[in-house]
């Protein structure tokens, strides 16, 4: 079976359905109310290309000011030691200095990523970082992190859908999904 095999990922395994997804963002998006109160701007910081269309559900169940920026990283199989991520733009460019910065991915899994992004984001000396997950992966993490805000626990397979591709198909599922395992090795 090959990509092609499966037009629209109507037959997916269903891993978090559009009502759940909408409950999680939600319930993020209280959380973040909650912590902040004091008015000043947040700059959201997403990983594309996989959180945008996480980004884009819970920006508009916030209310406080808040400023988007996008940033690109990438991971690799570099060294021995496990995979090496690489952020692909320069996050000095940004102006986090001094600033309330909530950091937004899709899906925790290995944890590299989010911890990589985060110690860049840290050397730009913002006020406060938080970081945020829509899923997080039920597995041992290659490095600690636990984010502030978690939508949902996920199984550890290779999920497609809301914002997460597969050879950059099927991000614009309104659902996540297993992707066929038949798939995953090809
Ligand atoms: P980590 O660095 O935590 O292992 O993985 C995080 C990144 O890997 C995410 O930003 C995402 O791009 C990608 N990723 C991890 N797990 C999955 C998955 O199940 N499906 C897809 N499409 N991407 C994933
Ligand atoms: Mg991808």
């Amino acid at each position: 079976m090959t990509a092609e095999d499966y037009p629209d990922g109507s037959t997916f395994r269903r891993i978090v359905d559009e009502a759940q997804l909408h409950a999680a963002v939600q319930r993020i998006a209280e959380g973040i109310a909650r912590d902040y109160p004091h008015g000043y701007p947040l700059v959201v910081v997403a990983l594309l290309k996989g959180a945008v269309v996480f980004l884009a559900d819970l920006v508009r169940r916030l209310t406080m000011p808040l400023e988007i920026e996008l940033v690109s990283a990438r991971s690799y199989s570099g060294t021995q030691r496990g995979p090496v991520v690489a952020v692909q733009d320069d996050l000095s460019r940004l102006g986090l200095a001094g600033r309330h910065v909530l950091l937004l991915d899709c899906v925790l899994d290995s944890g590299h990523t989010l911890h990589s992004v985060l110690r860049s984001v840290l050397s730009c000396e913002p006020a406060s970082v938080r970081t945020c997950v829509l899923l997080r992966k039920q597995r041992e993490r290659a490095v600690s992190i636990e984010p502030e805000y978690v939508g949902a626990d996920v199984p550890d397979v290779f999920l497609v859908g809301y914002g997460l591709d597969y050879k950059n198909l099927w991000r614009h599922l309104p659902y996540v999904a297993e992707l066929p395992p038949g798939l995953a090795g090809e």
